[in-house]
This record gives structure tokens, sequence and C-alpha cells, in this order.
């Protein structure tokens, strides 16, 4: 035991050290990754379960490197987050979202909604509402199509200026949405005092809603709880049809998922709605 440890500890170090390098490179990169044209979005559909139409859509960031290829959100937000850059590549990707949200609108999908994952980060910049005004003016949709999403966390640390610039966000008409609702930090407070238009169920209650008795105990309070506090219920992570219709009885409003989509580059995503009207 004692002999394994040392040579855990050593590749424990290397292992670490390793990791320290691709950091470094990757923060060096993620520097220049907007200027490169290196970022883009995916979006993957919502489905409104009583319409049963596609009512929105979910911008999720990926970076393509040129020569570590596509890399997660998961591997470089927190570290543009702890060097903020983050600040940057979130008004690319407000931009972004709104160019291609109105663009899509003039080719007929008129009523289509598109939802951004803002950091906290973000949201603690005194900036924070001019910014969004900004963009939704030089781009063009009614700020009504633009949702955020917001996970709090730990870090957030200015808690009753962020609940103002809500309120301001609100006030323009942009939806605030509280996402991985259910984990981590999200706690009930926050659904008493931040200006909410919708709530998301996190996938880890969704994945085994078909055999754990829990998980469905536990979706069907969050779905009643939201619609007590007036809110939309979407639930994410939906892989299978039998969890499509557990959370249909469970009168969830949306749906969003590898059952319904994967998260599609713009162009997969026009078709996904073409081949959706034309039945
Ligand atoms: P999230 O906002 O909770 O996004 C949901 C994640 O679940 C996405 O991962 C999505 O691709 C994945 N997903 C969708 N459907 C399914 C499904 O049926 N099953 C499973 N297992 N997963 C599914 P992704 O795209 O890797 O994003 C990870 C996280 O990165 C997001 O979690 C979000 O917190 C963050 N993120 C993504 N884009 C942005 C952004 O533009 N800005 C910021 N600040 N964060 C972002
Ligand atoms: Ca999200
Ligand atoms: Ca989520
Ligand atoms: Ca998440």
């Amino acid at each position: 035991v004692k002999q394994e440890g040392k040579n855990n500890v050593f590749e424990y170090s290397l292992k670490k050290r390793e990791e320290h390098a691709r950091n470094a490179l990757l923060e060096r990169h993620l520097r220049t990754a907007v200027p490169n044209g290196e970022l883009l979005l995916l979006y993957q559909p919502k489905l409104d379960l009583r319409a049963f139409e596609t009512v929105g859509v979910e911008a999720l960031l990926r970076w393509n490197h040129p020569t570590l290829g596509m890399i997660p959100p998961d591997e470089f937000i927190p570290l543009a987050e702890r060097k903020g850059i983050i600040v940057d590549i979130g008004k690319w990707v407000l931009h972004r979202a709104c160019s291609d949200i109105k663009a899509l609108q003039q080719k007929g999908f008129a009523s289509l909604h598109v939802a951004v994952n803002l950091s906290v980060i973000q949201l603690e910049k005194d900036d924070i509402v001019p910014v969004i005004a900004d963009v939704l003016h030089l781009t063009g949709p009614a700020p009504r199509y633009l949702e955020i999403e917001i996970t709090e966390s730990a870090v957030m640390s200015k808690v009753e200026a962020v609940i103002e610039k809500l309120h301001a966000l609100r006030d323009l008409k942009v939806s605030v949405a509280i996402d991985d609702f259910g984990t981590g930090y999200s706690s009930l407070s926050y659904l008493k005092r931040f200006p909410l238009s919708s709530l998301k169920v996190d996938k880890c209650f969704v994945h085994e809603l078909g055999t754990q008795k829990a998980d469905k105990t536990i979706a069907k309070a969050i779905i009643d709880l939201g619609h007590n506090l007036g809110l939309r219920v979407v639930a994410e992570g939906v892989e299978t049809k039998e969890q499509l219709e557990i959370l249909t009885a469970q009168e969830c409003d949306e749906i969003q998922g590898y059952y319904i989509s994967k998260p599609l580059e713009l162009d997969n995503l026009e078709q996904f709605l073409l081949q959706k009207t034309d039945n």
C-alpha cells in the first residue's frame, strides 16, 4: 500500500502539472478566441408540451480550438470566469444569439425565443443592463424574445445589486429563468426574491424519472411549486419517450433534451424547424 501510495503521489503531481500546462495554454488562447472567430453557438430546441411545438431555443457555447478541437463549455467557462474573460465572451454570445434569432424570425419563425446563459460574473458587472439593451437595439429582436438563464452560485456576493438588475431587465421585458433548479445553491429564498419568469428542473431529476420514485416526486413538487409561484417550468435532459410522458402528465410546460434534439448549428436548427412545421 505504501509503495502504491508513493506512485500515486508521483502520478498525481504529474497529472496536476499536465493539467496546469493545459489550463495555461487554454487561458492564453482563450483571450484571442473571440477575435479569431473560434467561438460558436449551438441551439437546442425547447418543446412546448401543450402545443407540441418548438417555442424557443437555448444557446450553448462551444470553442472550436484550431489544434485541440471542440472544447465544451464546462472546460473553459470556469477558466474564463476566473480570468474575467467571460465578460467579453458573454457579450459575443449575447450578440450572436440575438442576431441569429432575429434572422430566424425574419425567415418566418416569428415568435421563436432565445435563451442565453449568463454567468454571475456578467450579472455583477455594473453595466450589464445597458449592455443587454444595446445588444437588443443593435440586433433587433423585441426584448421579450430574449430570456437569460442564471445559475446562482456560491460566488454571488452582490445579491442585492443583482436583484436590482434583474428587475431592470424585467422592465425591459427580458425574461429571467433560474437554471439547474434543485441543485447546488439554488435555494428556495431566491424564488421569492428574484423576478423570474421560469424555472428549469435540473436534468439530474429527469434522468431516472421512469425508475426512481423519489425523482418523480421531486419533479412533480418542483413543477407544482413553480406553477404556484406563477412561473413556467422547463425540464432539461429529456432523453426518452417515457420521461416526456411523465412530464406531460405532471403538467410541465416545456422540455428540452436529446429526445427532442441535441444542440444544433444554426443551419440544422432551421432544417429542424422547417420539418416540424411541415406536418
Ligand atoms: P446548462 O445551461 O445546464 O445546459 C444544459 C447542458 O445539458 C448542455 O451542456 C446541453 O448540451 C446538455 N444537454 C442537453 N440535452 C441533454 C440530454 O438530453 N442529456 C444530457 N445528458 N445532456 C443534455 P453543454 O452545452 O455542454 O453546456 C454545459 C454548461 O455550460 C451549461 O449547462 C451552462 O451552464 C454552461 N454554458 C453553456 N453555454 C454558455 C454560455 O454561453 N455562457 C455561460 N456563462 N455558460 C454557458
Ligand atoms: Ca442553461
Ligand atoms: Ca441546466
Ligand atoms: Ca448546468
